[in-house]
This record gives structure tokens, sequence and C-alpha cells, in this order.
């Protein structure tokens, strides 16, 4: 008998009726970097492709050029990106689809900060998607705790794992 294998890890937002899909091997590499450097949030964009109007796969991570990062912050800039999503788009059709930073210390539940963080970004004239994804990667005891959360009219959805 196979063992079960998890191949993806998808979550829905059941208000909006929106789906996100993350291949397992692309969800380990994001758990890999989230917690890597000496206790600071780390943190970048997430790129992939719509599978339909309401489905977002998330094909990989790009770290950011520029960032300003502690322990208890993740600032990351858009200076220099722009080629590299021209390139993204050019050679597999990938396009930005959001943000993730990580929480060493704490829950994967948003601070204010990141609260207006999504807004302005979700405002941004730069970001043409209508609902940009925010990951945020946490820690509960020992373990990660993933969630997802996107952003209307200034209120904030999260997504439940299925
Ligand atoms: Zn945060």
């Amino acid at each position: 008998m196979k063992d079960f294998e998890l191949k993806e890890y998808r979550f829905h937002q059941s208000y909006l009726h929106l789906t996100i899909i993350v291949p397992l091997r692309i969800m380990n590499n994001i758990l890999e970097n989230a917690f890597s450097e000496n206790g600071c949030e780390q943190g970048g964009f997430l790129f992939g492709k719509y599978e339909d109007d309401f489905s977002a796969v998330i094909h990989g991570i790009v770290s950011p050029i520029y960032k300003n990062n502690t322990r208890s912050s993740f600032i990351r800039y858009t200076d220099g990106m722009q080629d590299y999503w021209d390139a993204l788009y050019k050679k597999d059709g990938y396009i930005y689809l959001g943000e993730w930073h990580s929480h060493p210390s704490a829950s994967a539940s948003y601070s204010d900060i990141d609260r207006n963080t999504m807004i302005e970004i979700y405002e941004a004239d730069s970001v043409k998607i209508r609902y940009p994804i925010f990951l945020i990667i946490g820690k509960s005891k020992d373990y990660p705790e993933i969630k997802f959360y996107t952003i209307k009219n200034k209120i904030i959805y999260s997504y439940e794992r299925r």
C-alpha cells in the first residue's frame, strides 16, 4: 500500500469563493525561508497563475532586492523588481499574486501594521489583480502556522485550509 502523499495545499475563502493552491514543494520552500535568518521576519513576493477567475496557483516566491526586516517587522520594496516580473511573465506567463512574510516568534494572525500594509498594497496602482494574496507564516509552539488573507473594501478575509 502506498503512503498517503500530500501533493498540494488548498485554501478556500468561502465568502468570496476564492481558492489558493500551493504545491507541496513550493510550500516547503516558503517554510524553509520563513525561519532562516537569526529570528528576523522573512518575506517576499508570490508569483503564479490563475487557473480560472477564482483559483490562484502559487508557483514560487521571489525575494525583494531591497528589504528592511527586524524580529518584529518586514518591509519589502518594489524597486528594481519590474525587469524580473517582465521576464517571469515572458518565460512562463507567471504574474504577481501577492506577498508573504513570517512571524518567527508569533502566530500567523495579522498585526495592525500588517493590515495597513495589506490595504496599501491592495490600493497600489501597480497591483492590477483583484484579490492580492497575503500569506503569513507564524509559529505556534514549534509548528509553523500557515494563514492566507485577501482584502476587499478594506475588509480582510481569511482563508481556511481544506
Ligand atoms: Zn506581520
